[in-house]
C-alpha cells in the first residue's frame, strides 16, 4: 500500500509523549520526516530514537513553544534540514485544574500561554516557508473541551475555544496561499495529562476516582470508551495527507459522541 505521507516534511510539537509522540511515531511510518519537538528534550530525543529504530527519519529539537526564538529556529532547522515545511501540528500542552476563585493568575496565564500563545507562534513561523510554497496543512489540537465547558477547567477551555477561532482564521487567511487550517477535538485520551487529572478532580469534587472516569471523563459518551491515541493519530494522519484544499476550517471530534458538532 502506498504510503500516506510519502516524501512530506512535518513540525511536530509536544512529541516527547502521549498524544504527540504517538502522532511522531504514526507520521513517520506513513513516510513523513518528521521534527520531533518538546520543552523535554531528552525525551524528544527518544522520540526520534524510536522513529529511527522503525526505519524513519526524524530530527529532535529542543522546544519551549512560548519561546518565540525558540519556536522560530525549531521551524527553521526542520526547513533547513529536508528543504520544505508540509504539515504543522501544534499540539505541546498541560492541564491545570482549579476553581476559579482559587485560580492562581500565574497558572493560568501558563496554560493559556502554551496552548494559544504557543499555536499562534508555532503558526507564525511555519506559513512563513508555507506560504511561498503555495501549499501546507495547520493542524491544532484542540479538545472537545474546544466546543464544551467543564467545571474547573477555565484556563484549559478558554485556550482551547481560542485554538478553534485561530484555526478557523487560519482556513481563511491561509486559503489564498494554498494552506489548510483543521483542528482535532478529541474526547479523554489516558495520557500522562489526564492521568494527573484523576485524582485532582477527585479531590476537587470530592468523589471517588472511580467516578471522575466513569462519570466525569466517560459519562456522556455513546459507549463509555476512551479515546485512544489511534484515533488521534488516524485523523491527524488523514487530515495532514488529504489531497486537496477542500477540507479547511474543519473540527474533527474523535470523542465516542461526547460532543456532536
Ligand atoms: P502529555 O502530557 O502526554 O504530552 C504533552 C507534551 O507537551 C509533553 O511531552 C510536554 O513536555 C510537552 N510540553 C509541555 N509544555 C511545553 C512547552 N512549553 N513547549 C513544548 N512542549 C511542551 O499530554 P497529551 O495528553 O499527549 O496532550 C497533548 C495535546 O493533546 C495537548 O494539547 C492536550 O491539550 C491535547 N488533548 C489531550 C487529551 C487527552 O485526553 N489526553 C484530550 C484532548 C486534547
Amino acid at each position: 500500500m502506498p504510503q500516506q505521507l510519502e516524501g512530506t516534511v512535518a513540525i511536530i510539537t509536544g512529541a516527547g509523549s502521549g498524544i504527540g509522540r504517538h502522532m511522531s511515531l504514526a507520521f513517520a511510518a506513513e513516510g513523513a520526516r518528521v521534527a520531533v519537538c518538546d520543552i523535554a528534550e531528552d525525551r524528544a530525543r527518544e522520540t526520534a530514537q524510536m522513529i529511527a529504530q522503525a526505519g524513519g527519519d526524524a530530527l529532535a529539537i529542543g522546544m519551549d513553544v512560548t519561546d518565540e526564538a525558540a519556536v522560530n529556529d525549531g521551524v527553521d532547522q526542520t526547513v533547513a534540514r529536508w528543504g520544505r515545511l508540509d504539515t504543522m501540528v501544534a499540539n505541546a500542552g498541560i492541564q491545570i485544574v482549579h476553581p476559579v476563585e482559587d485560580f492562581p493568575y500565574e497558572e493560568f496565564r501558563k496554560v493559556v500561554d502554551i496552548h494559544l500563545h504557543g499555536s499562534f507562534l508555532l503558526t507564525k513561523a511555519s506559513v512563513r516557508h508555507m506560504y511561498p510554497q503555495k501549499s501546507g496543512s495547520l493542524i491544532y489540537m484542540g479538545s472537545v473541551h474546544s466546543h464544551e465547558p467543564s467545571p474547573l477547567k477555565s484556563a484549559y477551555v478558554a485556550a482551547k475555544h481560542a485554538i478553534l477561532g485561530l484555526a478557523r482564521v487560519m482556513a481563511r487567511e491561509g486559503g489564498p496561499h494554498g494552506v489548510r487550517s483543521n483542528i482535532i477535538c478529541p474526547g479523554f485520551v489516558r495520557t500522562p495529562l489526564v492521568e494527573k487529572q484523576i485524582p485532582e478532580q477527585a479531590r476537587d469534587l470530592n468523589i471517588s476516582e472511580q467516578d471522575v472516569v466513569e462519570k466525569i471523563m466517560l459519562g456522556r459518551t455513546v459507549d463509555h470508551e476512551f479515546t485512544t491515541l489511534q484515533d488521534v493519530s488516524d485523523v491527524a494522519v488523514f487530515l495532514a495527507g488529504f489531497r486537496s484544499n477542500a477540507l479547511t476550517g474543519q473540527s474533527i471530534v474523535p470523542s465516542h459522541g461526547w460532543y456532536m458538532a
